[in-house]
């Protein structure tokens, strides 16, 4: 990339592992310094909180309570990145060049004000202007952004990608690259399918939708904005060569997408819960309302499945939701279920997994579905719901069969 830009504008984002040590970090410093003098870039540095941090963060922010405004929380969790992004530049320094470290409100990434999972709005990019004027490199602190009103907001989980290609847009960057622990992105998480292969070009909306389910390597916002202004990004290991493989996201042309194998890759998202609500009224109103409360409280419902016996007066309804919001939907369903002098028996399970596989190929390939069923049912993986659209199908499995069920399907549709 950096010989076919010559003087590039340039966003190098580097996460949580690769800046998880003094060792690491004085890597990461290094390599940028190399680059900045063999290239002449115009570089700005996005940085992710230390590994382990964030996590850390949200841990004793749910001990000391976890109902706690959304505000104080992200005011919490936000700090992991300012520590990352004073270390960085601190140690561009000690490599001989200049830099300033810049937090979301001194640079200015506003946001809405949806606590703990804002979007950015706009990003002023004077400042970074400025450093490079000066002879700086500027060190970003990502995830984080800031409101109209100066609240610090952040950008959800795994959201500096996101800050990343947010900024390479706003500075109409050449390229954004993303420095992980892996070589690129792959058919399937390298750490669960030991025999998913690296994908050195994939089309966004693929990564898009893999990134949505559970892949992540990518936050999928930040797929999504690079398809929107056509952003090239590559994702590599920091820890390997320049010239080492790595993927390149694009839009691929027509041609390639009609070529492009039925399924691409093999997703996992764990920790899910499933609601289920039996015997319910019938009524026009009953789902829309449950569904609006349930929007209200900023729970996210990914599968909805729905049943109605014509003649009968009880329906069904189920729906997935994170394990983390579970308590929460079951409370607002149970207030509502009491308010609306309903009788509805309402349970939760947890200890659930999204097991998915994703292709475009797969819109005009018939099959896909029942091959993926028959690959679970073969070896007695239990199916508890599933989703499909034009190139996904997902199956909430057994979180101990998720695994086993990734892997089967890895070696089914891609392997063959
Ligand atoms: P960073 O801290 O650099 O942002 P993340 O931990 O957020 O890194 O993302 C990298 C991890 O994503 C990898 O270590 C890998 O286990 C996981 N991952 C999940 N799915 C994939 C995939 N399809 N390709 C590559 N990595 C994946
Ligand atoms: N540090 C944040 C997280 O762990 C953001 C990121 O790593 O992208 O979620
Ligand atoms: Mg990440």
């Amino acid at each position: 990339m950096y010989n076919r830009f010559p003087k590039a504008t340039v966003v190098q984002k580097y996460g949580g592992t690769s800046v998880g040590s003094a060792e690491r970090i004085m890597h990461v410093a290094q390599r940028v310094v190399r680059l900045n003098r063999e290239h002449n870039l115009r570089s700005a540095i996005v940085v992710s909180a230390m590994s382990g941090e964030t996590n850390r963060l949200v841990a004793l922010m749910n001990q000391i309570n976890p109902d706690a405004s959304r505000r104080n929380y992200d005011m919490a969790v936000a700090a992991g990145e300012q520590i990352s992004t004073a270390l960085v530049a601190a140690a561009i320094e000690r490599c001989g060049a200049k830099a300033r470290g810049l937090l979301a409100y001194q640079l200015g990434i506003f946001t809405d004000s949806f606590h703990s999972k804002a979007r950015i709005a706009n990003i002023a990019t004077d400042k970074i202007e400025a450093c490079w004027k000066n002879g700086e490199i500027p060190v970003i602190a990502g995830f984080q952004g800031v409101t109209a009103d100066m609240e610090i907001t952040t950008l959800g989980r795994g959201g500096s990608d996101t800050s990343a290609v947010a900024i390479a847009i706003a500075l109409k960057a050449d390229f954004c690259e993303i420095n992980t622990d892996v070589d690129g992105f792959f058919t399937a998480d390298p750490r669960m399918v030991t025999t998913a292969k690296l994908c050195p070009v994939l089309d966004y909306d693929v990564a898009f939708e893999m990134a949505s389910l559970g892949s992540k390597v990518l936050h999928p916002r930040s797929v999504e904005i690079a398809a929107k202004y056509k952003m090239p990004l590559t994702i590599r290991n920091t820890f390997q060569p320049d010239n080492h493989e790595r993927t390149v996201l694009m839009s691929l042309s027509d041609q390639d997408r009609l070529e492009a194998p039925v399924v691409s890759g093999v997703t996992v998202d764990q920790q899910i819960a499933k609601i289920t609500i039996e015997r319910l009224k019938p009524g026009v109103h009953t789902i829309s309302e449950i569904f609006a409360l349930i929007a209200q409280s900023e729970i996210n419902v990914d599968i909805i499945v729905h049943n109605r016996t014509p003649g009968e007066d009880e329906m069904q309804l189920g729906f997935s939701v994170g394990k983390g919001e579970k308590d929460r939907a079951l409370s607002i369903l149970q207030q509502w279920n009491t308010k609306q002098k309903q009788v509805a028996t309402i349970r939760a399970e947890e200890g659930l997994s999204k097991v998915s596989c994703v292709g475009i190929g797969m819109a005009s390939h018939p099959g896909v579905a029942s091959r993926c069923f028959k690959v679970l049912a073969q070896n007695n993986i239990d199916i508890h719901m599933i989703s499909t659209s034009e190139i996904k199908i997902s199956c909430l499995v057994d979180e101990a069969d998720t695994k086993n069920a990734a892997q089967l399907l890895h070696a089914a549709f891609l392997e063959a």
